[in-house]
Order: C-alpha cells, then structure tokens, then sequence
C-alpha cells in the first residue's frame, strides 16, 4: 500500500477529464490522494483492491474530501491569454479595427499601470474573477511597467493562482505612441532581466507557482533589436515566452512587408521560440509555420470570440488539432469580454461550426463553409485543460499521478445559475457539455491551485 505520510488529504468525487485528446472518462467516487507538495500521489477507482482500506484511513484520520452527488471534480482551467491591464476595457471597445483600437482605447489604459495604487486594485480584481470562472493557470500580458507588473505576479502569489507573468516589451517609434514605449533597446532588456530574477525571488515563491515570462507585443511594436535580445533572454534562462501571431491581416501583411518572411519565422529566427512559448492567436498560419512550431513544441492560445473582433478570419482549429499543433485557449481579456474559459470553450465550437457552413447566404450550401471544420465539446474542453497544460509545459490538467491537483468543482442546480442537470435523462457527455456551456462562477464552488484550497 502507498506509503499514507507522504498524503496529505484525499478527495472522492465524480470526476471528468480528458486523458485522450477527443474522448472524456468520466469516474465515478474515485478517490485521488494529494501529497504535501500538492501534487496527485495516486488515484484509486473504486475496484481498486485497496480502495476500501483507503477510505476508511482516510475518513478515520479525519483528512477526506467528499465531494456530495450532483457535483462534479473537473482539471482546473487555463488561460494561456489574458491582458490583465485590459481588464477595466472589458465588455466595451469593441467597434474598431485591430490597430486603431490599440491606439485609441488599450495602449492609453495600459499606461495607467505606472500608477501603482492603480494596479493593484485591478489585479486583485481580475486574478479573483479569473479564479471564480475556474481559471486556476493563467498568462497574462502585464504592461510595460517593471514594477506593476512585478505587483502582479505577487497578487497571483496572494491569490494562489498558479500564472505566467510578463511584463510587456515594445520600443518601436513608428507604432507606439510617445507615452507608451521603451525608452531604449538597453533600457528594455536590463528592466525585463530584473522583472524576471526579481519574479523568482519573489517571497512565497519557491516552488515556482509563478514564473516570468518573455513578452514581446508583436511585431509591428518591436524592433528587430529588441527581439533578438529578448530571444537572448528567453535562451539564457530558458524562460516562457508569449506574444501574438499572425492576429490579422494588418499584423500579418505588417511581417511580410518589413521583414519579407512570417511572424513564425521571425520569432524562431530571433531565438524566441521554445517548448513553452505560447503564440496567441496565429490564424494566418502556412504549412511551413505549421511545421515549424511543432519543431519547436511551441503552442498556440486559440482566443476565438477575440477572433470574431478583430482576425479578419476563421481559426483552423480542426485542421491544427490534426496536425498535432500543441493548443489551449484564451479569453483574450479585453480583445473579448469574458474571463470565462468555458464560455472560451463554447465559442471556440460555435466558432468552428460557423466556419463549417459557412456565413454567405447568396451561396449554395454546397460552396458555404469549410468541410469538416468543427470540433466536438469534448475537444474544447481538452484544450481548455491539458492543451493548455501541454502549450505551458506544466503538469496541469489531468488527475493522474505526477500532475499538480488544480481541481475545481461544478455544483449543478444552483438556485440562481443556469446549469441544471435531470440524472433521470443527462448521460455523462451532457453533463460535461451542459457544464462547458452553461457554467458560470456561481456553479464553481469549489476551487484547488497545487493542492491549496483557494475558494
Ligand atoms: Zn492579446
């Protein structure tokens, strides 16, 4: 029998998750034992042949979770996209093109962030929100203000939310307003190391919950200094690294046109990619990009209802899942209005069955939309949690041992909430899909980070 002092307290539930991309179990009263480290010891399905003795161990050392009938354990959620600064934007803005909204609405909030006091409020804020929906890993694009952002990786340290903080880059002129830019490539380079030796001394910080992560705007707002140097970076302490690919036409023409090659290639050739870095967006991706991001195992945050605004086009989700592309998904705050990765998850289908059959009316159905494009709940909600877990590089999303117990639980029939589930006639795949697209925070009742209780 596992050895019963390395376990620190065990949970019974009904459980779903999605060991095999496209497929869900669903087990029933298993039993996972979590170790004082936070992690998943072992987890038990009840024909076990020590089940039983577990159990009642457990139960009798007064250390059992037991999670009651009609609600369901669930892998956390990861965010691989979210702007945190953007937050206060939510829900509004949302009537311009890519560039003139960055211009006219985002890059004047961000550069709120230099007030401390500022920040600090909306940080609290947003990483609780993200928490409530059941995010408990999230990226976010900070801003470029060292200290801010430095403010919010030890909220998420308060908070236990397990995150992925960078403190944003962009120096070139020609794109950044006066008011809102780097003051020189140096300048940059030497804050940005600080941020991160600074992020991983951070008190309270030692078993790595938060890491800093390398992040370049995009192109357009990057010199090509700048994103060598931040490639420098990334290869010297191995770091994280996100920024946006190949968003829309206007980013993606923006590539093209200064440096003759994708957005794909100028980040590999700038030394920024890796098995972690995380490329939100990418829509107008060529089967050589295709290629070279599985060469790197870099991934991708899909962010689909941001895509309606502003990508000029419909994400291959279908065809990049086939190919194996690593893929989680973003909420894209505030480029979309929802901190909410099951409404990510529900889009990110509607968006791919929009893309099926097609928008134009004046066409036969047979000329519409895209063959075979959509992709299935199921799929949506792997991506929502070991795609994500795989873009990241972290052992999150699955209840198997070794993973870290992110876990969170759906309580169905809520008095207020919209998830009702009827037992007499709901299988376990409408529990699942009924909980990716009508769960909201009041159905979360319950939320782990690395072991640790945080709602
Ligand atoms: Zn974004």
């Amino acid at each position: 029998m596992i050895d019963i002092t390395m376990i620190k307290f065990a949970v019974l539930a009904d459980c779903f998750h999605c060991p095999v991309k496209g497929e869900f179990e669903f087990n029933i009263d298993w039993l996972l034992l979590i170790d004082h480290q936070g992690d998943i010891a072992a987890t038990y399905p009840p024909q076990h042949p020590e089940y039983a003795d577990l159990l009642a161990i457990f139960k009798r050392n007064n250390c059992l979770q037991v999670i009651p009938k009609g609600e369901y354990l669930l892998p956390g959620l990861v965010d691989l996209h979210c702007h945190a600064p953007q937050w206060p934007q939510a829900g509004k803005g949302l009537d311009l093109p890519l560039y003139d909204w960055l211009q006219n609405y985002t890059f004047p909030l961000e550069n709120r962030y230099s007030d401390n006091d500022f920040a600090a409020n909306v940080y609290q804020d947003v990483t609780k929100t993200l928490l409530a929906n059941g995010t408990t890993s999230a990226v976010y694009f900070a801003s470029i203000h060292r200290q801010s952002t430095e403010l919010l990786a030890q909220t998420c340290l308060n908070v236990g939310q397990r995150a992925f903080v960078g403190k944003v880059n962009m120096d070139n002129s020609d794109q950044c307003p006066a008011y809102y830019c780097e003051p020189s490539v140096t300048a940059a380079i030497d804050d940005t190391e600080l941020f991160v030796n600074n992020v991983f001394e951070l008190a309270g910080n030692q078993s790595r919950l938060v890491h800093p992560v390398i992040t370049p705007r995009f192109v357009p707002s990057c010199t090509s200094e700048l994103l060598q140097q931040l490639g420098g970076l990334v290869q010297r302490y191995d770091l994280h690294m996100q920024t946006h690919c190949s968003e829309s036409d206007w980013a993606r023409d923006y590539s093209i046109q200064h440096y003759g090659v994708s957005d794909v290639t100028i980040y590999a050739d700038m030394g920024l990619l890796n098995n972690k870095s995380i490329l939100a967006h990418s829509i107008f991706l060529n089967q050589a990009d295709i290629e070279k991001i599985n060469q790197f195992k870099a991934g991708i945050g899909h962010c689909p209802l941001s895509n309606m605004y502003f990508a000029n086009a419909a994400m291959p989700a279908r065809e990049l899942l086939d190919h194996g592309v690593q893929i989680g998904l973003g909420s894209d705050i505030a480029g979309a209005p929802s901190p909410s990765i099951f409404r990510a998850s529900f889009d990110a289908v509607s968006h791919s069955r929009v893309r099926e059959e097609g928008v134009d009316i004046y066409l036969p159905a047979s000329k519409r939309g895209t063959a075979n494009a959509r992709i299935s709940f199921v799929e949506a909600f792997w991506m929502a949690t070991v795609g994500g877990g795989q873009v990241l590089d972290a052992k999150v999303g699955l209840f198997e041992q070794g993973y870290h117990f992110d876990a969170i639980v759906i309580k169905a029939n809520s008095a207020i909430g919209n998830l009702r589930i009827w037992p007499q006639f709901d299988s376990a795949k409408d529990i699942l899909e009924k909980i990716i697209t009508l769960a909201q925070p009041e159905n979360v009742a319950k939320v782990w980070v690395q072991g640790k209780a945080v709602i």
